[in-house]
């Protein structure tokens, strides 16, 4: 794939350098049977450094995973090598089994059926606790 032009797909922007490893298994982007290109380390004259995600297919990309784990990304939808859509990211409010709560004590631990559902309790802090046994999470 030529990763400088897309021309159907989705683009994240705008990725906190490092975070693109996270957002790929938290996107579930290793199950994608089309190109992902990863970019680390990208010179970004706003952000210092940062990463980008291109995905060769029109992918319907969980927003609140991306919120959680970086809300200040962009997703670009590209259609024949058009920029059709920008996405604003924004920490969502709740998580519904995203990520999976620490707390050996927790229900969600012993009940294998259970949502994993996280509230956020911080947003400045972009802190998230468990709904049922109020484990926080970064
Ligand atoms: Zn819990």
């Amino acid at each position: 794939m030529n990763i400088d032009s897309i021309r159907n797909g989705i683009v994240i922007d705008h990725i906190q350098a490092g975070n693109s490893m996270r957002i790929y298994q938290l996107l579930g982007l290793d199950r994608l049977a089309c190109s992902v290109a990863i970019i680390k380390n990208c010179k970004s004259r706003k952000m210092g450094r940062k990463d980008i995600i291109k995905i060769d297919e029109d992918f319907d990309v969980n927003l609140d995973a991306l919120g959680f784990v970086d809300p200040n990304v962009t997703v670009s939808v590209i259609r024949d090598g058009q920029t059709v859509e920008k996405r604003k990211i924004s920490p969502p409010e709740r998580i519904v089994n995203v990520i999976r709560c620490n707390n050996p004590r927790c229900i969600t631990t012993t009940e294998p059926g259970l949502d994993h559902v996280f509230h956020l309790t911080d947003a400045e802090r972009g802190q998230y606790r468990c709904a049922y046994c109020d484990a926080a999470r970064q």
